[in-house]
Parts: C-alpha cells; structure tokens; sequence
C-alpha cells in the first residue's frame, strides 16, 4: 500500500534527493568513493559546504555580513550554544511551547532570562503579540514555527535588539528578510536533511560580542572560521543538505516553494474547517503552515482513536498528535507532495461519511 509520510521529523525528501544520496554512498561526485568514507579534509568535500552555504545564500537573499555554518549537536545543543556565547546580562524569550521551554531553561545556566511574553495560558494554541521588547537585552529569541503545537510567526518581528530565531522546522519554507535577524538556526533534520546536522546563519558583528572563555567546540566563532570544519563534521548529511538545496532552487526557489506550502496547508485547513468531525484548535492568524494540528470536533470526542486507525489503514503515517498536545498533527514540510494532503483530506471526508 501507499503510505502518505506526515512525521514532524526526520521528515521526507524528494525522490531525487533520495536518488543522489543513494548514488554517492558508491560514488561521490564522481571520485569512485563512497561518500560515507570520503575525508572532509579535501576539496571535493569543501565544494560541498561551499556549494551549500552560497545556495542557502541565495535561495534566503542573506547578505554579505552574514556567516553560515554547519555543525553537528542538534538543535538542542544550540539552547546553551546561544546563551554560553551571547547572554552576559539579560535576554528576552518568548515561550510559545516545548523548544523555547528548554531553551529558557538551559539559558538561565548563563545569565538573567526575562520571559517577555508567552502563550502557556491557553496551551501554545497563539503566538504573543504587541509584548514590549526592552533595548538593554543582549538578545531577543523566538522559535518561528512551534513543530509540537502548530502555531508560526507569519512575519519576521522588529526588534530593537538582536533577534534569534529557531528555524528548525520551517526553515527556507517562505521568503523570509534575513537582515531583521542576528541568528538563525535550525535542526536540518526537519525540512532539509538526515538528522546529524545544525545550520546556522549568523550577522557576523555578534561574532565580536562573545567575550566567555568557552570550550573550543562551544565557541561559535571557531565554527565560522573553521569553515564548519572545526572536527570531522556530520558529512553525510551535509551532502544530502546540499541535494535539497539545489531541489528546491530546481523548483523555482523558496517562492515558488512558499507557493506549494501554502497551497497545500490552505486545502487541509479548509477540510478541517468545513469537516462536522474536526476542528482546528489554534488561532486562525498563527496557524503553521509546516505542522497542521487538528482536533476532533467538540462532542465527536469518542472517534479519536477510530479516526487514527482508520487513516493507519489509509496510508496516512505519523498523523498523531503529539503527547502533550493531543489529537492529530500533520506535518507538510517543504518536499512533501501535494498528492499526500490530498490523501488526507479524502481520508477525513471518507471518514466523515461514515460517522456524521
Ligand atoms: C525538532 C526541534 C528541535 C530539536 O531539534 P534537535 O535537532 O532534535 O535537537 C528544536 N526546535 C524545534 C522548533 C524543533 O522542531
């Protein structure tokens, strides 16, 4: 049977991506090596971090005094990177869910945190807006799309202050204005390669301000000057990276990308908007194009579990919702087809028929 992937991550890739990354695990780029035992000391492997950042480059329109730098770690690792290298005073988050959680909670090992605003009130299900952001903070962080709970910042904020953003799971899925940002990070694994590599894009003047005495690996200047090559990076998925790349600049670039998302989280919000058996549980203005959260409808309570089996016997995979927030989730990151949200809204209304 056919299966409709919707995991929030490790996501899906392009049957071409699949293709080139199969080809070089026996030949990479053509030197007759596999690429999984390829030296990253080479320039065949430096042409791919190369090819990779002036892509990422283009696709975002970064400007010149941005650095980009891939490493390994996770997301994750990036929650006490960011503060170990930045906060000396104070810094302001906003809590929109679990990633700024744990960000806040590893940055209070390093200075003052001041949570400017949060969404806890009504369960994640908005972003905060119109929060004042005081000047004298070291540094603004957001996480722009909430992967657990589906809501995104659907425009990129003024900040007074430098503004850092986790990108993990929507990152190069809409034109986005680089320069409003000092940092912008992300786990790669959700919408551009195999889990094992961080991106970062970073303004090059913060590179100036990190006066901690830290740990070599902990140090993001190392990072930027070692041309991501401070150890052996994470070389498999940095090739299969630089394959997603040139995809979605094939595809006419992160608009014409931007254009397929939002055709696609559009027809899936619409069914659940028109279905009698579900609804959306988040605001309609913050509602995430990469995660789309649904609940069933108030008093159909009863059919969860029927839903779920019957979309498991449809093909639909990984549409459960997260533990913490229920209900279902499907995730439609940047390579997965248009054929699948179609899959998924046949399965609701086929569903529907059965139990209205
Ligand atoms: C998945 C995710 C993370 C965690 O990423 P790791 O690479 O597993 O550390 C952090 N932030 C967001 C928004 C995520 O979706």
């Amino acid at each position: 049977m056919k299966k409709y992937n919707f995991n929030a991550g490790p996501s899906l890739f392009p049957d071409s991506v699949l293709e080139a990354a199969a080809k070089a695990i026996f030949d990479f780029d053509g030197t007759g090596l596999s690429v999984l035992s390829y030296s990253h000391r080479t320039p065949e492997f430096e042409a791919v971090v190369e090819e990779s950042k002036s892509l990422f480059k283009e696709l975002l329109n970064i400007p010149d005094n941005y650095s980009i730098y891939f490493v390994g770690g996770g997301a994750t690792t990036q929650f006490f990177h960011i503060p170990a290298n930045f906060l000396y005073g104070k810094a302001g988050y906003i809590n929109t869910g679990v990633w700024t959680k744990k960000a806040i909670k590893e940055a209070k090992l390093y200075g003052t945190v001041e949570v400017l605003a949060s969404s806890e009130d009504r369960g994640f299900r908005y972003i905060p807006k119109g929060f004042e952001i005081p000047a004298d903070l070291d540094y603004l962080y957001i996480c722009a799309n909430n992967t657990i709970f589906g809501t995104e910042y659907k425009v990129d904020l003024d900040s007074p202050v430098p503004l850092i953003a986790d990108m993990s799971s929507n990152i190069l899925s809409r034109p986005i204005d680089v320069s409003k940002y000092a940092m912008i990070y992300g786990g790669a694994q959700k919408n551009l390669a195999p889990a094992g590599v961080t991106f970062a894009i970073i303004r090059n003047d913060m590179l100036d301000k990190i006066e901690r005495e830290l740990p070599m690996m902990m140090n993001i200047k190392n990072h930027v000057d070692n041309n991501s090559m401070l150890n052996t990076p994470p070389i498999f998925p940095i090739f299969v990276l630089r394959e997603s790349l040139r995809w979605i600049k094939a595809q006419g670039g992160v608009e014409e990308i931007h254009r397929r998302n939002e055709e696609k989280a559009q027809m899936l919000y619409a069914e659940i908007d028109r279905n009698s058996l579900f609804r959306a549980p988040v605001d309609e203005a913050d509602r995430s194009s990469m995660n789309i959260c649904f609940v069933m409808a108030e008093g159909k309570e009863s059919l969860e579990s029927k839903f779920l089996e019957f979309a498991i016997s449809k093909g639909m995979v990984g549409i459960k919702g997260h533990r913490l927030s229920g209900g279902f989730r499907a995730s439609c990151y940047n390579a997965c087809p248009k054929e699948n949200v179609e899959a998924l809204v046949a399965c609701m209304q086929e569903f529907e028929k059965m139990y209205k």
